[in-house]
């Protein structure tokens, strides 16, 4: 016998289409059968009145720690990737995170910017949101065009990470503007080379000339079309802001002449990053973005800035503070929430967090064991909420998509983003024979977000089962604090 099975539930999978009651057995972290009366098992969770899905897969996570993990499983979240930033080097950071175990599957792409502090400044310290931040006061990264010889070992840095199986490329373009469009050819050519995707921050988030978010795309398209590479668009709702109609006809446009370019959203319409990112110390920052200084937030002690003055003072004090950034005033806007609805149901869109790390009052990157998180614990709510919420709202209560779309988005499309490159996605975000066992299993009538931006520190709620590569990693709505079920997802590591 041996094994588990999920008897009883609404069985919901969008790669066979089905959405009917049905049981999932499971047995050595695969799904042994998916069907009705599959008999008994070592373990048998029972599901009446459940919805049993797919684990959800986030394409866009920078926690990737225990805390993180937790946070996100509530969330119906089973393998968390950090696909936008990556890590540099790649081997390193997977080896360390078995050597603390993980409890979600995990992975990470190569990280540009990081190759490119390396190259650039010589500093070639392992990849961090702390390292990022300290990284910032050198501004030859951020701001100048790269020598050859400097693209050069931009690309070394980053064909040495893809060796080491990293997940493609994160192309943090925003974060250093100055990169040149020949770089950056180069780069996507290295991708394509190796036949795997980018994950772009584009260069750009302006709403007017130049320099805007609609010439960001159309760089963005034109390395899809001059090298071939597959370029993934990070948070589509938080890059394109109020701009998003305009964006929307120019990626769909693209599309639908072959182009290699897919699309990620959030759920929210406030934006969370370093306070010292290049674009908060733009002159024009109000004018070519619609919002003023009191759009940025403070996430320790949530001050909004009053002007230009006292945000730079503050950056140049703590480069890596997190902030906040209200973009879309969705809750007392209509206007805005039509336009995050632009990228939220973008057709063939993945909704993916962009989750944070949790940081404690005093600034520090919070990677404790503790559970639930120490009180002061803070990052921003899509960290906690971000699937549950879009479940809870664009599916149960709007009805803008259904529950096997709306899984779809959530599970089966993210895989489908990197199954070509990265073949364990092959065995992920479906619920079939043969496939990895993360599943989630939850009660479709109350299942919702709790996290707020007045109050981050709470888990979703709703998610009765959580089976992390076999593993029930949460049972009757506990989490079991001893278990580290994650697995690492990641290429194939170049022999020699
Ligand atoms: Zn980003």
């Amino acid at each position: 016998m041996g094994g588990l099975v999920i008897t009883g539930g609404r069985v919901v999978d969008p790669a066979s289409g089905m959405d009917a009651v049905g049981d999932v057995a499971v047995m050595d972290g695969r799904i042994a059968a998916v069907g009705t009366s599959l008999g008994g098992a070592e373990r048998t969770i029972d599901a009446t009145g459940l919805v049993v899905a797919p684990g959800f897969i986030d394409l866009h996570a920078h926690g990737q720690s225990i805390p993180a993990d937790r946070m996100q499983a509530f969330d119906g979240v089973t393998t968390t990737l950090d696909l936008e930033a990556g890590v540099l080097p790649v081997a390193a950071w997977y080896r360390r995170q078995a050597a603390k175990g993980r409890v979600l599957n995990y992975g990470a792409s190569t990280n540009w910017a990081f190759a490119r502090i390396g190259a650039m400044t010589g500093s070639n310290s392992e990849s961090s949101l702390e390292a990022f931040g300290n990284a910032m006061r050198d501004r030859r990264w951020i701001d100048n065009v790269a020598s050859d010889t400097e693209v050069g070992g931009i690309l070394d840095r980053l064909a040495g990470g893809l060796n080491e199986g990293g997940i493609g490329i994160g192309i943090l373009n925003a974060y250093a503007p100055g990169a040149g469009v020949q770089e950056l050819t180069a780069v996507c050519q290295l991708a394509a080379t190796h036949d795997v995707p980018t994950f772009t921050h584009v260069a750009f988030m302006s709403r007017v000339d130049p320099e805007s978010a609609a010439e960001a795309y159309i760089r963005l398209i034109g390395y899809a079309g001059a090298t071939g590479a597959h370029m993934h668009i990070c948070h589509f709702n938080s890059s394109s802001k109020t701009d998003i109609e305009r964006c929307v006809k120019l990626v769909a446009k693209a599309q639908s002449q072959g182009l290699p370019i897919t699309v990620e959203a959030y759920p929210y319409g406030t934006g969370s990053t370093v306070l010292a990112a290049a674009f908060f110390s733009d002159p024009e920052f109000v004018a070519r973005n619609g919002t003023g200084y009191d759009s940025v937030q403070r996430v320790a002690d949530g001050r909004r800035f009053r002007d230009r003055e006292e945000l730079l003072a503050a950056q140049a004090a703590e480069p890596s503070t997190l902030v906040l950034w209200h973009i879309l005033d969705i809750e007392n806007n209509a206007h805005h929430r039509d336009l995050l609805d632009m990228s939220v149901l973008y057709p063939g869109g993945a909704i993916a967090s962009d989750a944070m790390p949790w940081t404690l009052s005093d600034g520090r990157t919070y990677t404790g064991d503790a559970w639930p998180l120490p009180k002061d614990a803070t990052s921003h709510p899509r960290s906690a909420g971000c699937f549950t919420r879009f479940i809870r709202e664009w599916v149960r209560e709007r009805r803008a998509v259904s529950l096997l779309e709306g899984i779809r988005k959530c599970a089966l499309i993210p895989a489908q983003i990197l199954e070509h490159s990265t073949p364990a996605m092959r065995a992920k975000g479906r619920l079939a024979a043969g496939t990895d066992a993360d599943i989630v299993v939850f009660d479709y009538e109350t299942l919702t977000d709790r996290a707020e931006f007045s109050a981050m520190n709470r888990a979703a709620e709703g998610v009765r089962h959580l089976v992390v590569s076999g593993h029930p990693l949460i049972t009757d709505g506990v989490l079991d604090v001893t278990a580290r079920p994650g697995r690492p997802v990641r290429r194939p590591v170049a022999e020699g």
